[in-house]
């Protein structure tokens, strides 16, 4: 019986309520499919501060990189803010991103037909939205070098790098067709070569790898335009591959078509490791009340099977459970409407446990 090991790192605020649920589901994948799944806990963020004067004790990164997966809920809270920078539980999660060498970060987006009226958009739309931004990590303005803020004849000049190595480049653009072949099979490619020398290069690799994947039809946008798209046409992406200035901003422009916080999940990848968070935070207005979605971590979840242990069927069950349970209208406060089933976050998993294996058989 295959085996595969997860760090589970709860966090702070509802992340031990929304993992608690996501660890029931996988519980039940574990004994639906007889892979077994073995679940290991790492203290980060806050409650690492609190048990250990760090929000990345070594043990926690130890456990990450003996393990197949990371499972993470949400850091921070009110409590640590007075913090300097350094010692903030945030610090927590950049050093394991940075640790693991994560370099692709998958946001999927996607409209499920009985919330569409949580989008900002007009129903007619956003209906059908079901896109995956694809963004680099690792590299672009955020870590080139010289940065900084330099005087020049007296004057203040400030000063960041857009630098990318055509492997950098390269790595992420495969991952991402690799994606489409799973998906759509359909890539936009999002740059500013009309202007950047570096977007010139993001380019030209991009069209090099699509020699590589002949069954996936690519689209280049510049990132003005894609933005406009994202908002007129989301139904027409399949995936979007971005650097990481770009994709920091689009990715947060895409969440919001969905409209709900607690539904979006991520994943971040790298060749060797990967780790698996909602995209939202430890929500501490609603910590402890048992009333937090879980239903972000349970569709991260399911990314962990299919990325991390290739078990592509499993994953396709729990999103279809996840949306079997929508449409039999079981919301949890922040996604409630009219007339739906009121639940709680260990209600909405109990719900999608029981779609699972009605699905299943
Ligand atoms: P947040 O995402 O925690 O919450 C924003 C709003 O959405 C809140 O009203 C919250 O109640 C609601 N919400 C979020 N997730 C929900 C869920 N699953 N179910 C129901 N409602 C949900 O963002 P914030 O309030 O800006 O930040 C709170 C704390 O979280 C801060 O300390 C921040 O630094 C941290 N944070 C952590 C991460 C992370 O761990 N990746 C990400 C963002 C923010």
């Amino acid at each position: 019986m295959p085996t595969f090991k997860v760090a589970v790192l709860e966090g702070d605020g509802i992340g031990p309520e929304v993992i608690g649920a996501t660890l029931k589901v996988l519980e039940k994948v574990s004994e639906l499919s007889g892979v077994e799944l073995v679940f290991e806990r790492g203290l980060i963020g806050g409650s690492a501060i609190d048990q250990r004067g760090t929000p990345l004790p070594q043990e926690t990164l130890r456990l990450c990189l003996e393990s197949h997966a990371v499972l993470l809920g949400a850091v921070g809270g009110p409590k640590w803010d007075h913090l300097p920078t350094e010692k903030r539980p945030e610090k927590g999660l950049l050093g394991i991103r940075k640790a693991l060498d994560l370099y692709a970060n998958l946001r999927p987006v996607k409209v499920y037909e009985p919330l569409i009226s949580s989008s900002p958009l007009k129903e007619e739309v956003a209906r059908g939205t079901d896109f995956i931004v694809v963004r680099e990590l690792t590299g672009d303005a955020y870590y080139g070098e010289p940065r900084g803020v330099f005087l020049e004849g007296g004057k203040r000049v400030g000063i960041n790098t857009m630098r990318y190595t055509e492997e950098e480049i390269r790595r992420v653009v495969r991952r991402a067709f690799e994606l489409a072949l799973q998906r759509r099979r359909k890539l936009a490619s999002v740059d500013k070569s009309n202007v950047l020398e570096v977007s010139g290069l993001w380019r030209q690799v991009v069209q090099e790898e699509a020699q590589n994947y002949p069954e996936v039809e690519v689209e280049h946008l510049y990132v003005d335009n894609c933005a406009m798209q994202m908002v007129r046409r989301p139904s027409s992406f399949d995936v979007i591959v971005t650097g990481n200035l770009f994709g920091d901003i689009l990715s947060d422009e895409a969440a919001v078509i969905s409209g709900s916080l607690g539904m979006l999940p991520s994943a971040s990848l790298g060749d060797r490791y990967a780790l698996y968070e909602p995209v939202h935070g430890s929500a501490p207005d609603i910590a402890g009340n048992g009333v937090a979605n879980p239903l972000a971590t349970i569709l991260s979840g399911a990314m962990m099977l299919r990325h991390s242990f290739n078990m592509h069927r499993e994953a396709d069950l729990v999103e279809r459970a996840v949306e079997l349970v929508l449409e039999r209208g079981y919301r949890t406060p922040d996604i409630q409407s009219p007339g739906c089933a009121l639940v709680g976050t260990e209600g909405m998993a109990r719900e999608v446990i029981r779609a699972l294996e009605e699905l299943w058989r």
